[in-house]
């Protein structure tokens, strides 16, 4: 399995980048996980329209969904031009009335709502989610293949259901959003500070942990030594163009 990351930014994305999207191939599926600002100019450096296999949707915020209107025209016009027959399926909880008329409106695209406790498989990618804490409905994302296993955080506060979710994994990419004495303020909006993130890294066990969803300010250096002060494994940071081999 390998797993590029397309953007690392909460919020909105610095120059020339992009927000949360995250590209996992496996058994020559090509899955995108969100779509948020400037993800897709970077996904077609590695995906063309009609070679997109599904699309999962953690949550309707706009910096992991924003680009999913402009995903909507790409299907229409590959649709008119022929250049893509296959519907594209796409999961995600039930969302903005808007926004979820306008993806069931395209004839490609085959619109799956799901609970954040469901599960799928997709080619060889057995896929579970579970429940974050976060302002709006979100869900974390677990892939497994057999001999590697990824997990997305998604957006999210401390939960168990997290723990639980990454415990084992190859690769956890995880959010983190603020530095160590934000504990509060990470509470009120939904999002963990290294500290936390690296105490759930140690408590899952995981194999090697990426901090993604990162502010724009501070020094993200901090992020990983705090994160390495509660656990013992590799730290990395996310990267627009990063790729991972679980
Ligand atoms: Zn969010």
């Amino acid at each position: 399995m390998k797993v590029h990351v397309l953007g690392c930014w909460g919020a909105y994305p610095e120059a020339g980048e992009a927000t949360t999207g995250v590209l996992v191939e496996h058994g020559g599926q090509r899955m995108l996980i969100d779509c948020g600002s400037g993800v897709l100019a970077q996904l077609f450096q590695r995906v063309a329209v009609p070679d997109l296999s599904a699309v999962i949707l953690t949550h309707h915020h706009h910096d992991h969904a924003a680009d999913l209107g402009v995903l909507t025209y790409a299907l229409l016009l590959s649709r008119l031009q022929g250049t893509r027959t296959q519907k594209l399926p796409m999961y995600m909880l039930d969302g903005p009335a808007d926004r979820m008329k306008e993806l069931r409106s395209e004839p490609l695209i085959d619109l799956h709502v799901v609970g954040p406790s469901d599960a799928l498989t997709l080619g060889g990618m057995h896929i579970r989610f579970t429940p974050t804490v976060h302002p709006v409905p979100c869900m974390a994302v677990r892939i497994d293949t057999g001999d590697a296993s990824f997990v997305f955080s998604a957006d999210s506060s401390w939960t168990d259901g997290l723990v639980e979710l990454a415990t084992g994994a190859s690769l956890f990419l995880c959010e983190c959003s603020m530095y160590r004495g934000q504990e509060r303020d990470a509470v009120a909006v939904g999002h963990m500070t290294a500290p936390q993130v690296g105490e759930m890294a140690e408590q899952a066990g995981v194999g090697h942990l990426v901090l993604t969803h990162l502010p724009h300010y501070g020094d993200h250096g901090q992020l990983v030594a705090q994160a390495k002060a509660a656990y013992a494994g590799r730290v990395s940071l996310a990267a627009t163009g990063s790729t991972y081999e679980v």
